[in-house]
């Protein structure tokens, strides 16, 4: 089922927000992709070659089976039923300019492909929420590490947040950012990403469209 919208946070690990010479946030800098940006990270990784630099954001992503509306953390903790790798690619000059210019960053962030979503395992399939490593490889060079408890607001904290800002629907997804190495993708580039033990092996071409 495609999600009705991918929620995402920016700036979610310290060292990450550090790289793109950020403050850390007072409260979870939100934002959102459509449906219609979902790509398959089992196939082919598209990116747009025409808008500049194209960066992978690797995060953990997680599915929910329930609506979420002002949510406690432990009703959102009942509400995954799945839990994945994702990359939230990122037209990184485009958003520069976006931000400079104090504008919204959907030209950026959510344009088809933007939001490339692994398969899901459920929960009990995966270690503890907070206990989640995963890593991206490029062409055999570790570019990302990052460990669930790094982050700033942890993945249940996150979904009932959200929830208090917007109501999250059966088969919304929500990213949870990424944390420090992102860099921009080429074409033939091949991806090696992996989630406490899953793996999932990939290459980057053209496109999206
Ligand atoms: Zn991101």
């Amino acid at each position: 089922m495609q999600p009705g919208k991918i929620v995402c946070v920016g700036r979610n690990y310290a060292e990450h927000a550090r790289e793109l010479g950020h403050a850390l946030p007072e409260q979870p800098l939100l934002f959102m992709k459509p449906g219609s940006a979902v790509a398959d990270l089992t196939q082919a990784v598209a990116i747009p070659l025409d808008c500049g630099a194209c960066h992978h954001e690797t995060e953990i992503c997680v599915r929910l089976s329930q609506a979420l509306c002002r949510a406690s953390p432990a009703q959102a903790r009942q509400a995954i039923d799945g839990v994945g790798l994702g990359l939230d690619l990122t037209l990184r000059d485009l958003q520069a300019q976006l931000k400079a210019a104090g504008h919204p960053w959907e030209r950026a962030k959510a344009f088809d492909g933007a939001a490339v979503l692994g398969p899901f395992w459920a929960p009990e399939q995966l270690p503890a929420l907070d206990e989640l490593e995963f890593f991206l490889d490029v062409d055999g060079q570790r570019r990302q590490t990052g460990h669930s408890r790094d982050m700033l607001w942890g993945i249940v904290d996150l979904l009932s947040h959200i929830s208090h800002v917007f109501r999250l629907q059966p088969g919304d997804v929500v990213m949870s950012g990424t944390p420090a190495g992102v860099a921009p993708l080429a074409v033939g580039q091949r991806l090696r990403l992996g989630l406490a033990g899953h793996e999932l092996h990939t290459e980057v071409v053209a496109g999206p469209c």
